[in-house]
């Protein structure tokens, strides 16, 4: 599913917060946040702070979540219901 990889974010995410942070892009293009084996999707943001959610199980009920701001990884909130 995933191709792209964007070397120079994962490279700072790793300097900064945890080195199994990746920023990545799907195929469709959209940029998403791989951490510890799951993955995040972006939700629509107005402003530099910018919510994440499981990108794999949200439909499924699913609630982690992290939140970036200005691209720094501010928070991480609830927990998978599933394995990555
Ligand atoms: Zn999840």
């Amino acid at each position: 599913m995933i191709t792209n990889r964007s070397e120079g974010l994962r490279d700072w995410f790793a300097l900064f917060w945890f080195t199994t942070a990746e920023y990545i892009t799907s195929q469709k293009g959209k940029p998403l946040i791989k951490l510890n084996g799951y993955t995040f999707c972006s939700t629509p943001a107005k402003g530099p702070k910018v919510r994440w959610r499981c990108s794999t199980h949200y439909p499924h009920g699913c609630r982690a979540a992290l939140v970036t701001f200005a691209d720094e990884i501010l928070s991480i909130r609830g927990e998978h219901n599933h394995k990555p």
